[in-house]
């Protein structure tokens, strides 16, 4: 058992990575207090009841194992064994994104998770308070300003603060406002919107066929599906009861398509006619979704400080958020949990150490998978469906089944290992630019000799470190 701080912990945000922080750290013997600014979701609703999923991977699994919370999540998440591309004549393939099914990715529920991490962090000792929004902080006092949903304001003592508030972050402006923090934010100039295929039983039967025997479902529930179109795209994840939640990815300015030029619901049916045909006839509310979800805009954050020596620290997306292309996000928030809940534990009383510590083991690879996620959205919405990129992929995977101890596709470091993205990005880069170099332009990885690209591999590139999954 960690011997107590003599202050309670404030936490800012019990969004998905503050409450899984907030309850690691009780569990360790720490006193938290966490302050939200939307009303408690149990009671209130989530977004309306509106579906909204993500993916969950080993990473975030990982972190949700640690907090003995995996089965319990897992029993509310639907597998997602690859990725089903849905080219523009209407055909669509699996394109599998690990070896079997070890190697998978889960759909949850965002509103769901969030109300089971609450549940659990409250049952670990932790103290929420909702509907409180920071406002500001006195670093030299100590205190903060907070605003309930009246917009009435309190202060209250803060003595270590950690910001879990997400891209918007409020105890991030104080902070950057006590003293710079280095801030880029990088917009992607490409923005979502959500839209949703309810369950098969909403729709005219004439539109099913494709759910692979799973009646509830529209299309194969077991994938993630994808709708590349070159510089945009729509994807799909499936939600337990049967629905699937659509998100649209279009450029927010400039030539069509994009958001400016789709005004209205009449000129975005007649763009999803032309340009996703298979999947428009499954959202029978297009007009009313489109009409009433906003467009959301995505960047990459950077800072070059994540804490203010002792006294406050940022975590997650309100230290590095990125564009959502590798599903990664919350991913990476979970594995900052684990690490600065036990870097606390072993020093609770040396913030400014921890604190300091933190930074230096999670910013390069917060960067690494800032870069990788960027990079995917090229890949999703365009190389899935690209005859060299496909051809790469394919020598790949004969190479990770001939050396599985030199060769790991990047994704699967990614996505169903703990190595860290710092690593998997490096490693990633030589093994591409290995791909290439055999490739010589072909779009055929049969053209490649493997017996000779086998001793090419080993000749450029150290083994794997034996980390796979511990
Ligand atoms: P948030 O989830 O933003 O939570 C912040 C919390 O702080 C909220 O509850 C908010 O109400 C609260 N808050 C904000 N301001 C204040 C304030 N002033 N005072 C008090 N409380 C405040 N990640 C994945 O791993 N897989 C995916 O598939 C995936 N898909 C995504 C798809 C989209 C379209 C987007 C935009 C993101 C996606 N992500 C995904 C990323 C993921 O959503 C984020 O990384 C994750 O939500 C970060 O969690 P967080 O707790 O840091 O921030």
């Amino acid at each position: 058992m960690p011997q107590l701080m003599q202050s309670p912990i404030t936490l800012i945000g019990g969004g998905l990575v503050g409450a899984l922080l907030a309850q690691q750290l009780a569990r360790r013997g720490f006193t938290v207090d966490v302050y939200e600014k939307r009303p408690d979701p149990r009671q209130a609703g989530f977004l309306g009841g509106r579906s909204i999923n993500l993916a969950l991977a080993e990473r975030g699994l990982q972190a949700l194992r640690t907090a003995g919370l995996a089965e319990d999540v897992l029993q509310r998440a639907v597998m997602m064994r690859g990725r089903m591309v849905h080219t523009r004549d209407g055909r669509s393939g699996l394109q599998r994104y690990g070896v079997d099914d070890s190697e998978v990715i889960w759909s949850v529920s965002r509103g769901a998770l969030n109300m089971l991490l609450l549940d659990a962090a409250e049952a670990a000792g932790v103290r929420f308070h909702f509907g409180q929004s920071l406002v500001d902080a006195d670093f030299d006092a100590r205190r903060i300003r907070l605003a309930d949903e009246q917009g009435t304001e309190r202060s209250v003592d803060a003595h270590v603060l950690i910001g879990a508030d997400g891209a918007g972050s409020a105890l991030r402006s104080a902070m950057h406002a006590y003293a710079p923090l280095g801030e880029r934010v990088e917009p992607l100039g490409h923005a979502y919107k959500e839209l949703e295929i309810p369950p098969a039983g909403e729709l005219p039967i004439a539109l099913l066929g494709e759910s692979g025997g799973h009646d509830q479902f529209a299309l194969e529930p077991h994938a993630l599906h994808i709708w590349p179109r070159g510089g945009y795209m729509c994807i799909a994840l499936p939600n337990t009861e049967g629905s699937f939640t659509v998100t649209l990815f279009l450029p927010g300015q400039g030539a069509h398509p994009s958001f400016a030029t789709l005004p209205n619901t009449a000129a975005a049916e007649a763009f999803f006619r032309d340009d996703f045909p298979d999947l428009l006839p499954l959202i029978p509310n297009f007009a009313e979704d489109y009409g009433s979800h906003p467009v959301g805009t995505l960047s990459t954050l950077y800072l070059d400080r994540w804490h203010l020596d002792g006294r406050a620290l940022l975590i997650g997306d309100a230290a590095h958020a990125i564009v959502p292309f590798h599903g990664q996000g919350m991913n990476c928030g979970f594995e900052d949990t684990v690490v600065l809940a036990s870097l606390l534990a072993e020093a609770p009383e040396d913030t400014a150490g921890v604190f300091a510590e933190f930074q230096r083991i999670r910013q390069p690879n917060a960067d690494a998978i800032a870069a990788m996620a960027l990079e995917n959205y090229v890949e999703m919405r365009d190389s899935v469906a690209d005859p060299h990129y496909l051809a790469k992929r394919e020598l790949g995977a004969l190479l990770a089944e001939r050396a599985p101890d030199h060769f790991m596709a990047r994704y699967r470091m990614v996505t169903f290992t703990h190595l860290p993205y710092a690593y998997a990005f490096e490693r990633g880069r030589a093994q591409d630019q290995l791909l290439q170099q055999l490739l010589r332009g072909s779009s055929d990885a049969h053209s490649v000799n493997l017996d000779a690209a086998v001793s090419a591999l080993k000749a450029t590139l150290p083994p794997l470190p034996h980390l796979r999954h511990g």
